[in-house]
């Protein structure tokens, strides 16, 4: 890729792509929106976030087999969850498309053995994971490898209630559940920014924060805990939320050993990521997941946070991506958040 040239954001047309393409029109750059098959009618409606050129591929795979026309066409790829969902971490990880931030997160990420070795290694609170059912001696969760949305997790008080329940066909993991609120936390970490919230030799951002809206858990208390029907956890929204003030420097710890333990085991996180938490009545937060990426919970801020608005007025994730290649590009330093 040249630096002395422009390069076009380009992104699939999902997730959060009229974030990021908003975000990269302010900031002066060209953009792409990879669609399947014709161009999704949806973006006429939001002239602000219409792609300049959209490229159409019959399936998702067929990005890899075109890479070398998105190549030619000198883009960055900005992956979001649904991007790498499509394609699938390991072709997503041999993508020879320039992509913004470090494409060796998708390994620690996408194992959950390793993502709770780098978190529990960083000194992250995690819930209890327990090897056997045999182990369960509190409420637990029970989660299907590869479930997406948390489709078909469950909930059990006892080993008699996961042994009602449980599909051993199929691979799962236990974990303690947590009870308290949950909250989502945006963080961006620049490698190149000075000044800020310092981390290693640059700077952590948070961004806002959200909660995700689950069907059916979230509204099961209306028909009371013995109507018999089973908790589902399929994502269908998001909603902003503020922490209390004094929880913040919890959250920038959290942060702050997340980015640091990175940087010691795979070279760094570069950009947007986010910690899911659970805020505990004892305000200790757990972190069940991590997501190296833009997450859809952003989509909320696309005018600004309560947070990012004291970074910058109107900052949302997608903007801040694109000044940060702006950034790379003006220090000579783009391999350092491309990949
Ligand atoms: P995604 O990959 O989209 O983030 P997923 O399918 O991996 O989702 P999780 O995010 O791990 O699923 O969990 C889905 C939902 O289940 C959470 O949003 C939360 O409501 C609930 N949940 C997950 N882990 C726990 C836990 N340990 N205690 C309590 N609730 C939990």
């Amino acid at each position: 890729m040249t630096e002395n040239v422009s390069p076009t954001i380009a992104t699939v047309c999902s997730h959060t792509s009229l974030q990021i393409f908003d975000g990269a029109r302010k900031e002066g750059f060209r953009t792409l929106g990879i669609c399947l098959g014709a161009p999704p009618k949806f973006y006429d409606a939001f002239p602000g976030a219409k792609p300049d050129e959209f490229f159409s591929v019959a399936s998702y795979q067929e990005i890899i087999e075109k890479s070398p026309e998105l190549i030619e066409k000198n883009v960055i790829i900005i992956p979001h969850g649904s991007f790498v969902e499509y394609l699938g971490a390991s072709n997503f990880a041999r993508l020879d498309i320039p992509s913004f931030g470090n494409k060796r997160v998708l390994e620690w990420e996408s194992d959950r053995t390793m993502e709770r070795e780098w978190l529990t290694s960083a000194g992250i609170p995690m819930p209890v994971e327990y090897n056997s059912p045999d182990e369960i001696d509190r409420p637990v969760i029970v989660k299907y490898h590869g479930a997406k949305g948390g489709r078909g997790f469950f909930i059990a008080k006892n080993r008699a209630e996961f042994e009602e329940q449980i599909d051993d066909t199929q691979e799962y993991a236990i974990q303690e559940f947590v009870l308290g609120s949950r909250y989502y936390l945006h963080f961006f970490y620049s490698p190149l920014r000075d000044g800020g919230y310092r981390v290693g030799d640059g700077t952590l951002e948070l961004h806002g924060i959200d909660r995700r809206v689950e069907a059916n858990i979230d509204e099961l208390y209306k028909i009371g805990a013995s109507s018999g029907i089973d908790p589902s956890f399929v994502v269908t929204g998001n909603l902003p939320l503020v922490l209390r003030e004094s929880l913040l420097p919890k959250v920038f710890e959290l942060g702050e050993r997340v980015v640091a333990r990175s940087i010691e085991l795979f070279g760094g996180m570069t950009g947007p990521f986010c910690l899911e938490t659970i805020c505990t009545d004892t305000l200790e937060f757990k972190v069940f997941e991590v997501s190296a990426r833009i997450v859809a919970g952003t989509n909320l801020f696309i005018s600004g946070s309560p947070y990012s608005d004291l970074i910058e007025p109107r900052l949302s994730t997608g903007k801040r991506i694109a000044q940060e290649i702006k950034l790379a590009i003006e220090m000579g330093r783009l391999g350092d958040v491309v990949s």
